[in-house]
């Protein structure tokens, strides 16, 4: 049996290498491929998937169709983006033979079991998830009044449980997303008997990086670095980064709790940040001064992703390899948790 109350499974059949038990528990956890990531993924996910490889049996997908539930009406980039996010994870330092890199659309027994899910939630349930409206207020210029688009949530549930994961790492924007998922779980066990666990959350150690003008980081507010960033974009983007509107003279003291650069110093150089702080308030340090010292700390984290980019752009052929050989290994786990779903609701077997 695969499942959290007994880890003695095979979890991966790499090189004939099992990897049986010992792991903490069963991780899933999903990205979109609608743009380059920037370096607050890095920070806030993707270093923190890196370092759960060697502890959790870790699959990570990367989740197509959810990119289509905002961007139905152009889905064409989709599949190239797709590529590139995994060069992305691999620069990043997932590896394949660790954990099972996959894209989510090539297991379609995620959308089944999303379809199944959706039997059973109620619209009002879904309509409450506060994330629901904040987006629809957020994103302008898209009619996202979708199916698709509301059901969002019971798609990430179905990629969660068809795994059975026991933990999901997510920022604490995805805490009601994960609500609705241990709600599925108990409604599914409670009305069909039970097979799901509870899946708990591990929130990311770091906290949520401020974009360069001090809003949150956003692709779509243009205030992010890219994480295949050359290093003059990202000398340009620090250079111009917003600092503490209330420090207008040099002689100003000022205040590094409301700016986003001293928030860069504790993710990027957090041994320069108390002095930083110190040199801030006490108005001993210019901000041109201060930003220029956070260049070289920026552009030393995104140098060896896009480096590792460039190296993986020679070789898409091995990419979309590594991609198809996850996904076919993450596929044979989901469809023998849908024929156990098939068994618990009593449904034929095709
Ligand atoms: S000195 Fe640095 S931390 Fe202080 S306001 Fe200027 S840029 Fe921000």
């Amino acid at each position: 049996m695969i499942g959290p109350a007994n880890l003695d499974y095979v979890a991966h059949n790499r090189g004939g290498v099992l990897r049986k038990g010992a792991m903490k528990g069963i991780v899933f956890s999903g990205m979109q491929p609608s743009g380059t990531p920037h370096i607050g993924n890095k920070l806030g996910a993707l270093d923190n998937w890196v370092k759960m490889q060697d502890e959790y049996d870790c699959i990570y997908g990367i989740v197509d169709w959810h990119a289509l539930t905002t961007g139905y009406e152009d889905p064409k980039e989709v599949g190239r983006q797709s590529l590139e996010l995994a060069m992305i994870w691999l620069a990043c330092g997932l590896d394949p033979q660790k954990s099972t890199l996959m894209l989510q659309s090539a297991v379609p027994e995620h959308a089944e079991l999303h379809l199944l899910f959706s039997m059973f939630l109620s619209l009002p349930r879904l309509e409450r998830i506060p994330t629901y409206k904040e987006k629809l207020r957020e994103i302008e210029g898209r009619n996202l009044t979708t199916y698709g688009f509301l059901g969002y949530p019971v798609l990430q549930a179905a990629d969660i449980l068809i795994y059975k994961s026991t933990h999901v790492p997510v920022g604490k924007d995805q805490d009601y997303h994960l609500e609705l998922t241990r709600e599925v779980a108990e409604q599914f066990n409670r009305l069909y008997g039970q097979l799901f666990p509870i899946t708990q959350t591990v929130h990311t150690v770091f906290p949520v990086l401020p974009g360069t003008d001090g809003r949150k980081m956003s692709k779509s507010y243009g205030n992010t670095s890219s994480l295949t960033d050359s290093e003059d974009m990202i000398k340009d983007k620090v250079r111009n980064m917003v600092t503490d509107p209330q420090r207008i003279k040099r002689t100003d003291p000022g205040r590094p709790e409301v700016c986003p650069v001293y928030a860069y110093y504790q993710a990027f150089a957090p041994q320069e940040a108390e002095r930083t702080a110190h040199e801030c308030r006490n108005a001993l340090r210019g901000c041109v001064e201060c930003k220029l010292g956070l260049v070289e700390p920026v552009q030393a984290v995104v140098r060896p992703v896009r480096e590792g980019v460039e190296t993986w752009q020679q070789q898409p052929d091995e990419v979309a390899r590594i991609l198809h050989t996850g996904s076919q290994q993450a596929r044979g786990r989901a469809q023998q948790t849908v024929t156990e779903v098939r068994e618990h609701l009593g449904l034929w077997q095709p």
